[in-house]
């Protein structure tokens, strides 16, 4: 292996690896730096294949399994006796479709001819990079390009001892030997919701403890409001307005003290989740008189083509502005490496989806009425309810409905919500209508097959014009 690449990569997560493999695609020689070997940071595929998205969404599926088994089949007619979970399988299961992911990576890596070196890389001016090899040796290479994606970690609370065994953080959570009696989870982001439902469908009195007064204040009110509403139903006790100040570890336990309306509350816990969201990962990587710009909260600078202020210095994914989100980081890759090969390429930061895997999923794209209500748009909206959905009913799916922004003047789409069945599925087919510019009226005209939980969106489409079909219009 020279020493000398086209392109070097530093981490390879969703941003680096989609990078990597984007860049060989196109002719560049290619070397990707993973730092292995960690409990963390297991060798390729980052957080998210490694300990998030991917492990989360296992359990999710598991937890979802047997919360419908134990409590959703006498409903389709179907008794169930002594049914029984097994959280070393459940675990196992999850480990295997971690390890064949990151395996895949590796084996695109092989397909592609992208190298790979396994250490710590870090930069030492726009061409040159240092690595720490696991051997302990010390290695240069030099890149004509070099692209930054070392993605992000968990927030540590000041005073939280985070054991991974009694306190946890996102990692631990997902590796509990046992259910939990009383669990805490601080925080009602993503991953408090995601990892407060898993561990609730198996038994766990959760209770989820969030600063802000506003639940989910990213999202639509309506959705977000619905989505309290329906969270709260499943067993969710979530408390807002409560900040966490101290959690404790008294004989196996945990004492948590919050405040909440000016008032002093503790409460005790056999686990403790921190889910209070994630820093970049851009100290280490960056050489002592490297003179890359950060933010103050450690972010590196980029623009809208994930070019540093380092000529030949890129950045992408959660080490960078927008948000920690794996689909951003894939797409940045993917833009730079097209831009580094000549091709040129651009992102619609306005346009990236966000998805919460509770049941129902919770996902949307574009403005929130809030948002375009405040930058003055005159818009229009249309809800469909799935309880009006034949699909939804057959499936005994019926909670949650499709929203659907446009504006007034031109009956262009702004923004697509969905609290419901595939939601996730959903939202992404009206970004598809809005990435090519279909009005409210272009999108009513497609044909959706029946019955689908998609015709929802169909509907709510058509409500945004005053013509839906299976429920009454509003007069506009
Ligand atoms: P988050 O920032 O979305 O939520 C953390 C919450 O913790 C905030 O609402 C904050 O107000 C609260 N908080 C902070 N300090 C607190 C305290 N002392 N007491 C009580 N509450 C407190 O972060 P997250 O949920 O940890 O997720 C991190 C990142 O990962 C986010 O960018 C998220 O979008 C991403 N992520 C996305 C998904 C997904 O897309 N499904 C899943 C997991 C993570």
């Amino acid at each position: 292996m020279s020493d000398h690449y086209d392109v070097i990569i530093v981490g390879s997560g969703p941003g680096g690896y989609v990078a990597a493999i984007r860049s060989a695609q196109l002719g560049l020689n290619v070397l990707c730096i993973e730092k292995c070997g960690s409990e963390e940071t297991a060798i390729l595929g980052g957080t998210c294949l490694n300990v998030g998205c991917i492990p989360s969404k296992a359990l999710l599926d598991s937890s979802y399994h047997f919360r419908t088994a134990s409590s959703d089949f006498s409903i389709h007619g179907i008794e169930l006796e002594n049914l029984k979970m097994n959280i070393e399988s459940m675990m196992s299961r999850k480990d295997k479709i971690v390890s064949g992911l990151t395996s895949g990576v590796a084996g695109l890596f092989k397909l592609n001819k992208v190298n790979t070196l396994m250490g710590e890389a870090i930069l030492q001016d726009s061409n040159k990079v240092l690595i720490n090899l696991e051997d302990g040796s010390v290695k240069e290479v030099f890149g004509d390009k070099i692209i930054i994606a070392t993605g992000s970690k968990p927030i540590d609370l000041p005073g939280l001892n985070i054991d991974q065994e009694i306190i946890l953080n996102s990692t631990g959570a997902l590796r509990l030997k046992k259910v939990p009696g009383n669990l805490g989870v601080i925080g009602a982001g993503a991953i408090g919701l995601e990892l407060g439902s898993v561990w609730s469908r198996l038994g766990s009195n959760v209770v989820i403890l969030e600063a802000l007064e506003e639940f989910l204040p990213m999202a639509d009110t309506q959705i977000a409001s619905e989505a309290k509403k329906i969270l709260e139903g499943q067993g969710l006790e979530i408390l807002l307005g409560s900040k966490v100040e101290t959690a404790i570890i008294e004989n196996n336990k945990v004492n948590l003290s919050y405040v909440n309306a000016n008032e002093k509350k503790s409460i005790i816990l056999d686990n403790l989740i921190v889910a209070v969201g994630r820093k970049p990962s851009s100290e280490k990587v960056l050489g002592p008189d490297l003179g890359l710009e950060i933010d103050e909260r450690g972010f590196i600078k980029v623009n809208e083509f994930c070019e540093t202020n380092l000529d030949g210095v890129y950045a992408i994914g959660d080490v960078v502005r927008g948000p920690m989100l794996a689909h951003k980081a894939s797409e940045e890759g993917v833009m730079v490496a097209e831009i580094l090969a000549g091709d040129g390429g651009e992102i619609n930061y306005g346009r990236i989806p966000s998805v919460i895997y509770t049941h129902p999923e919770i996902a949307w794209v574009g403005l929130t009425s809030q948002e375009a209500e405040a930058s003055g748009i005159d818009i229009s909206s249309g809800v469909f309810p799935f309880q009006a959905s034949g699909r939804a009913l057959a499936a005994d799916e019926t909670q949650g409905f499709v929203k659907v922004i446009t504006d007034k003047k031109d009956d262009s789409i702004l923004g697509v919500h969905v609290i419901g069945p595939s939601a996730a599925d959903i939202v992404q087919q009206g970004l598809i209508s809005m990435e090519f510019d279909s009005t409210a009226e272009d999108l009513g005209l497609v044909m959706f097959s029946h019955p689908t939980f998609s015709e929802a969106l169909h509907e709510a489409v058509l409500a945004s014009r005053g013509n839906a079909i299976h429920i009454g219009n509003r007069s506009r």
